[in-house]
């Protein structure tokens, strides 16, 4: 399926200038941040994070009660973590899928599938509602198949989409080659409804400007070192000032996590991402690509593809790197073998695109859960609430997540706080050094699962048993 032999020293050279920054973030307009917090503040609540999680929780907060002193901090600018790395794919699903959330949560399917197109609707409603320029594009998904053995997963597939109501277009090679020009592609699937591109930088910072309309209070630059039960609140320290809230929300998503036994549940997975020089436009003819769908393969170990809005493409995945330890730090967004594999790979998938050079190159880290969907929890008696564990796919979910985070934390009991997809957690990950080695089996298995014609060995038929499982 992929080339194995080692990536060259051509595969290697054309992402060798590449500015290592997110492209998303490398194309905003200048803007001056907000200013850090010195000294006391007080509000009724503090959301910790500026990512998509932090600040819809913002727009929810002050959208419910718009008299509610509202504070976001964040530790360093708004979009600065994953919101601000990713592929830009808006998802509505809650579950990252459909067969993932029947295996996990079958009983309550039907509602949380209505409830993440309910949601996905109320994204791009509040997108033109709040007039963000974030490119948003409803072009659907199409995942394709790069082996024999992957095309009945892409019917199974097919019909499962279509028994939730899902417009869909099961695919043949050539069909699937007519989309998009690849030699590799054995057929696809197209989901239509649900399933969008967005400028997550763009999204970011236009959340950001829509809360500040609605009179958050945002301090950038803003670690938050601790939470700490005061008399009737919670005192958020950070790192030059204070915040006496009553109440404490936090979106820290991979980041170490304010409540610790937050992070029983979260492995930090590192992802990888390039993105070209914008194609001419014979490159554009030489593609196909006219309608513009964000792409995936349906290997275990999938990359992710999708044009910008200026006709780059953004080529991502294949290996979710996890760290002894879990760290997350600024010189883990570099990781030359994977830049060099992701390079390989976009060459044997585009070989007409010999020559073109990557402009950016980034890493972020995704905060993996066992379940690999959003989970939530509270502490300090219910003052402080968090969603976390969206698995790289939380650019709409987190929408969802803000929501019901800041019902936990609001102490409103609804039915969607009552659903189990809420209240239970996922199955912990062991503590090091068993994490580690876990991980690493359980990754080398699923890369073993794809290169030999998909088939789960005694370790993932475990896992599956277990309801456990590793993605990204
Ligand atoms: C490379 C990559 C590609 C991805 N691609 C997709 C995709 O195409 N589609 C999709 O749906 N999802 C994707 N994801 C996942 C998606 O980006 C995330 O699920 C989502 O952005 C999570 O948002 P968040 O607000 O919860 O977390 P983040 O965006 O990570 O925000 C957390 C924020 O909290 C701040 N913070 C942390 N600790 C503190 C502290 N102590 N004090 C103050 N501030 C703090 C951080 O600086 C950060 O800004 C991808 C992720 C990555 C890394």
């Amino acid at each position: 399926m992929w080339p194995d032999t080692p990536p060259t020293d051509r595969d290697r050279a054309a992402y060798a200038d590449a500015v290592a920054r997110p492209f998303w973030m490398d194309r905003l307009p200048p803007r001056p941040p907000a200013p850090p917090l010195t000294g006391l503040a007080d509000a009724d609540l503090c959301i910790v994070g500026g990512g998509f999680t932090g600040l819809w929780a913002a727009v929810h907060a002050k959208r419910r009660t718009p008299e509610r002193e509202v504070v976001l901090v964040e530790g360093e600018s708004l979009g600065y973590g994953a919101s601000g790395r990713n592929g830009g794919f808006v998802s509505s699903s809650l579950t990252h899928g459909l067969a993932n959330g029947l295996a996990r949560f079958a009983g309550e399917m039907d509602t949380l599938h209505r409830l993440g197109l309910e949601n996905f609707q109320g994204l791009c409603d509040d997108v033109a509602a709040f007039g963000i320029e974030c490119d948003l594009e409803q072009t659907g998904e199409l995942t394709v198949a790069l082996a024999e053995h992957e095309q009945p997963w892409l019917a199974e597939e097919a019909e499962l989409l279509r028994r939730f109501g899902h417009d869909v277009e099961l695919l043949d090679a050539e069909a699937m080659r007519a989309e998009v020009a690849s030699p590799t592609y054995h057929g696809g699937v197209w989901d239509r409804p649900g399933e969008a591109l967005v400028d997550p930088g763009r999204l970011a910072i236009g959340l950001g400007e829509a809360a500040q309309r609605l009179g958050v209070r945002i301090f950038e630059h803003t670690p938050v070192r601790a939470l700490s039960s005061a008399a009737a609140a919670i005192d958020v320290i950070c790192e030059a000032g204070r915040v006496r809230a009553d109440r404490v929300l936090l979106g820290t998503s991979a980041y170490p996590p304010l409540v610790r036994r937050a992070g029983r549940y979260i492995a930090p997975v590192y992802d990888y991402v390039l993105v070209t020089e914008p194609l001419s436009a014979a490159q554009l003819d030489g593609l196909g690509w006219r309608r513009r769908q964000g792409l995936a393969d349906a290997g275990n170990q999938f990359h992710y593809y999708r044009r910008t809005a200026d006709d780059r493409i953004l080529w991502g995945g294949y290996d979710a790197v996890y760290r002894f330890g879990g760290p997350v730090r600024p010189e883990l967004d570099e990781r030359d073998a994977t830049f060099a594999r992701l390079s390989q790979h976009f060459f044997h998938t585009f070989p007409q695109l010999e020559g073109i050079r990557f402009s950016h190159r980034w890493g972020g880290a995704i905060d993996t859960c066992s379940r690999f969907s959003v989970f939530f929890g509270t502490a300090h008696r219910g003052r402080v609430a968090y969603a976390a564990g969206y698995t790289g796919l939380g650019v709409c979910a987190t929408r969802f997540g803000a929501a019901v985070a800041f019902d936990l934390v609001d102490g409103r009991h609804t039915p969607v706080t009552a659903l189990r997809y809420v209240r239970r957690k996922p199955v912990p990950f062991p503590a090091e050094p068993v994490r580690w080695a876990v991980i690493e089996l359980t990754r080398n298995r699923l890369a073993a699962a794809d290169r030999r014609g998909g088939e789960r060995g005694l370790w993932l038929r475990t896992l599956d048993r277990l309801g456990l499982g590793f993605d990204s």
